[in-house]
């Protein structure tokens, strides 16, 4: 810091930008980042699982979120921490790619952290622990596919898809209903998939959701639902082959902009002008009519006038209709947007076999379902719950079983669950760590304990003794050689998960060994943290 003057004498301070600056480096540095890391990861521990915790979040302006989902909860928090960040990015990858196991990966990724930091005291470079790291998950992701089975499903067997979808429900607050929820996810995802091609486009699934009912109520609608109403309640409830124009123009007479001025000094002209926009709007109505369509979706408004004179000629319309939504419709019924008027022809109307108005409750909620569409199979999920709160986890929950049910299509590899798969990997890395002569042999094992983590935090939060059921399980598994003993954590009486129907897809677990190793090796080698003091 220096004190100067300026060329009228008045005196200004000098900051050296360096002394803004705070630097931790080497094991101070590694440290500090490996603290954040299991900060982090100690707050999604006690979700995991289907006995875990529900985490409750409040965002600056007073929304309130309760989720079991670790993408949510992470993505939901506020942190500072660039380390953090990085286990936050992490759990959004694996959300990303994979759509479930969201909190797992996260927990794996602290238990390696925390492994590493014991060797690290020891003594160990941390290169060699990113290096024994890494061929440690190697031998795991090798293992799990050593360990995996294949199962079959077909277009009238779709139970197996149902039982996986049903694990992964089976640890979110809507488990209470998760074999029906389990059934739409499928039937969801098989409707839109391309089973000879093995490949499903999740865009084409709406989630929609609407207060009121309760959840048992979630239906699938071969269609698409859009949270609107006919714009006059006179208009009629349902339209059968109905033949539609989705206009993204006006769709009422034009109104005189501000920069013109029209004159208006008498009665007579008055009633021009009224009858000229009269006309005018008859005549679009009459262009609908002679193109054909039975249905009109606007994304824009129309006055009470206009509405009621669309009653009167008896044209059906909506209006007020999102872009997302209009596109949807589009895609669906095969139709096109028509941006201008003049554009609309009968060619561009889409087609839908039923649209219809329906009311739920004694409240004034009305929906428009769009059914039997013509090109598309594009489908909506339709969740109802007793509050906001209910139909967003709902929708999360459903999100990630739809993941699996895709994932599952496109390859139908299935490790068991209940922390089996990890247990068995665990005891294949650290059989293997004796081979390796190097200083990675400790690294190498302490994978295999990390490994143990996610079998031990499932037992921890069903309400068991972490270390005695882990001890218990793995010494059965090794002596049965039955890599499918896990925790019973919902007390059923028998641990072989195979018997519970509790299995996770191949590819899932694997993208969690990877990327948590992916990332704990990359804050093993940061070893200089420079930042501004104000943080
Ligand atoms: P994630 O967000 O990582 O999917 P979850 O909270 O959904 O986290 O927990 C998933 C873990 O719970 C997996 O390891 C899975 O094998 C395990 N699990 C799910 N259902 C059961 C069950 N019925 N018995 C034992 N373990 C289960």
């Amino acid at each position: 810091m220096a004190l100067a003057f300026d060329e009228y004498g008045r005196p200004f301070i000098i900051l050296k930008e360096q002394e803004q600056k705070t630097r931790l480096r080497g094991l101070d540095a590694q440290k500090a980042n490996i603290a954040s890391g299991k900060a982090v990861a100690r707050i999604l521990r006690t979700s995991l699982g289907p006995k875990g915790m529900d985490k409750m979040l409040q965002s600056p302006d007073g929304d309130v979120t309760i989720t079991n989902d670790g993408a949510t909860i992470l993505e939901q928090m506020d942190v500072d921490n660039q380390i953090a960040k990085l286990m936050v990015e992490l759990s959004r990858s694996q959300d990303y790619e994979i759509g479930d196991g969201t909190t797992g990966v996260v927990v794996m990724a602290g238990a390696l952290l925390e492994q590493a930091e014991r060797l690290l005291e020891r003594g160990i470079h941390p290169i060699r622990v990113a290096e024994g790291y890494e061929l440690a998950s190697r031998i795991a992701v090798d293992h799990l596919e050593h360990i995996a089975q294949k199962f079959d499903f077909g277009e009238t067997n779709l139970e197996p898809l149902i039982q996986t979808c049903m694990t992964t429900l089976s640890s979110k607050i809507v488990n209470r209903c998760k074999r029906n929820l389990a059934e739409i996810a499928v039937k969801a995802v098989v409707a839109v998939a391309d089973l000879e091609r093995r490949d499903v486009n999740l865009d084409l699934i709406k989630v929609e959701g609407k207060v009121g009912g309760k959840l048992e109520d979630t239906e699938l609608v071969y269609g698409i639902i859009v949270d609107k109403d006919m714009s006059h309640p006179q208009m009629p409830k349902q339209i059968e082959d109905a033949k539609i124009a989705i206009l993204t123009c006006p769709f009422e007479p034009p109104k005189p902009k501000t920069k013109h001025k029209v004159d208006i000094d008498s009665v007579e002209k008055f009633e021009t002008l009224r009858q000229q926009e009269q006309k005018y709007f008859d005549d679009m109505v009459q262009k609908c009519k002679d193109v054909g369509a039975t249905l009109v979706i606007c994304q824009w408004g129309f006055d009470d006038e206009a509405n009621h004179l669309l009653m009167h000629r008896n044209l059906p319309a909506v209006r007020w209709v999102g872009g997302v939504e209009l596109e949807l419709i589009a895609i669906a019924t095969g139709g096109r947007i028509v941006p201008r008027f003049q554009e609309l022809t009968s060619e561009k109307l889409g087609k839908a076999g039923l649209v219809r108005e329906k009311a739920f409750g004694t409240t004034k909620d009305r929906m428009l379902y769009i059914e039997h569409c013509a090109n598309s199979r594009a489908v909506t999920i339709f969740i109802r719950g007793g509050n906001k709160m209910m139909i967003e986890e709902t929708k999360r929950s459903i999100h990630d079983a739809l993941c699996v049910a895709r994932n599952l299509i496109r390859n139908n590899s299935i490790v068991y669950g209940g922390g089996s798969a990890e247990i068995s990997c665990s005891v294949a890395v650290e059989a293997a760590a004796d081979k390796y002569p190097g200083v990675e042999q400790y690294a190498i094992r302490a994978f295999a304990d990390a490994l143990d983590s996610v079998p031990m935090a499932l037992a921890e939060n069903s309400g068991l003794q972490p270390i005695e059921t882990l001890s218990a399980v793995k010494s059965q598994q090794i002596k049965e050689n039955n890599p499918y003993c896990g925790i019973d954590c919902n007390d059923v009486g028998t641990n072989d998960m195979r018997k519970q129907n509790v299995f996770e897809t191949l590819i899932g677990k694997q993208q969690q060994v990877l990327l948590a190793t992916q990332v704990v090796k990359m804050i093993l080698k940061i070893d200089d943290v420079i930042s501004s003091s104000d943080y």
